[in-house]
């Protein structure tokens, strides 16, 4: 077991080596206020079982969390409706893009996954139906987990998420047009983008993730899932949480990892804690190019991989 001051060590090593990789990356342009951001940011935060928080680098920083909200929304729906989500989204991975609007319509509005666009629509319609409110909901949980009650929309980013969201609205659309969905698909999409916009720091995220690594277990002991349910969400991440490279993030890191275009990777650590990395340049597939070297420097250096 690495001591305090070896992870904190280790981490700062990490962001020092794993933050020029941005260079061969690229912001997401297709959302023009995530093309804002400067790329050279680079965060990374351990929250360990222990209650310990370590940092490096601009791990304090909220960025735009986009599709890391996916691994929260798939747990706040098994939480309360369990295996008939399977009914109405797949959980194989896609092997195509995160928006593909071809692969929806082959196989008839059945999303391949709950973490590609068309499956997180399914997860939020769900959610709005179980509780009403599937964007308040999040933020709740969100801020309960991490202690931070100012995780918020970034107002600006989900304007323009909704400006530029025709792909998103096909994709709800089509859904809507196999009888896959079952709130208006504006009221679907208004929650998407807000979800997407959610901003939360590396530290923040580490520390709302842990249930992810605790089986189950919330942050004040209470339950969220079975034990059998965590273990399914965090299968469902190593296989499907980076899309079309999830095969080469598991040869790489060897951990379920969530990431998103903003720039933002959540890995599970099953027993120890939660890896979140953030630097928001990314590559072909949408994943943070710096983000993955440094987890893949974390499992190397560690062995704390899965396998
Ligand atoms: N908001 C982004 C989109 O809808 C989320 C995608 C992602 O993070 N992979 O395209």
């Amino acid at each position: 077991m690495l001591g305090v001051m070896d992870l904190q060590a280790l981490l700062d090593d990490l962001a020092a080596e794993a933050a020029p990789f941005a260079a061969h990356g690229k912001v997401a342009d297709y959302i023009p206020a995530l093309a804002a951001v400067d790329p050279a940011h680079f965060g990374i935060a351990l929250a360990t079982m222990d209650g310990q928080l370590y940092g490096s680098g601009d791990w304090q920083t909220p960025f735009s969390i986009q599709s890391v909200s996916k691994a929260f929304s798939l747990a706040l729906v098994l939480a309360r409706d369990g295996e008939s989500l399977w009914r109405r989204v797949g959980r194989e991975p896609s092997g195509s893009a995160f928006n593909s609007l071809v692969q929806l319509e082959y196989e008839k509005g059945i999303p391949r996954n709950p973490f590609i666009n068309a499956g997180a629509l399914i997860l939020i319609d769900r959610l709005l139906s179980l509780s009403g409110d599937s964007l308040g909901t999040l933020r709740t949980f969100l801020r309960a987990e991490s202690g931070n009650a100012n995780v918020d929309v970034d107002p600006e980013v989900a304007a323009s998420e909704a400006s530029h969201g025709h792909r998103n609205a096909a994709l709800a659309h089509f859904m809507a047009s196999c009888g896959n969905l079952g709130n208006p698909v504006e009221t679907v999409l208004d929650h998407y983008f807000r979800q997407c916009s959610l901003t939360l720091s590396c530290g923040d995220l580490a520390k709302a993730g842990l249930f992810l690594a605790n089986h189950g277990l919330r942050a004040d002991g209470s339950r969220l899932l079975t034990r059998s349910e965590a273990k399914r969400i965090n299968s469902v991440m190593l296989t499907c949480g980076t899309y079309d490279a999830a095969g080469d993030f598991a040869y790489r890191v060897g951990l379920p990892g969530k990431s998103g275009v903003g720039g933002g990777i959540l890995a599970v650590l099953p027993e120890r804690g939660i890896l979140c990395v953030w630097s928001p340049a990314l590559d072909p597939k949408g994943n943070s190019v710096a983000g993955v070297e440094a987890l893949d420097r974390f499992t190397t250096r560690t062995g704390w991989s899965i396998f």
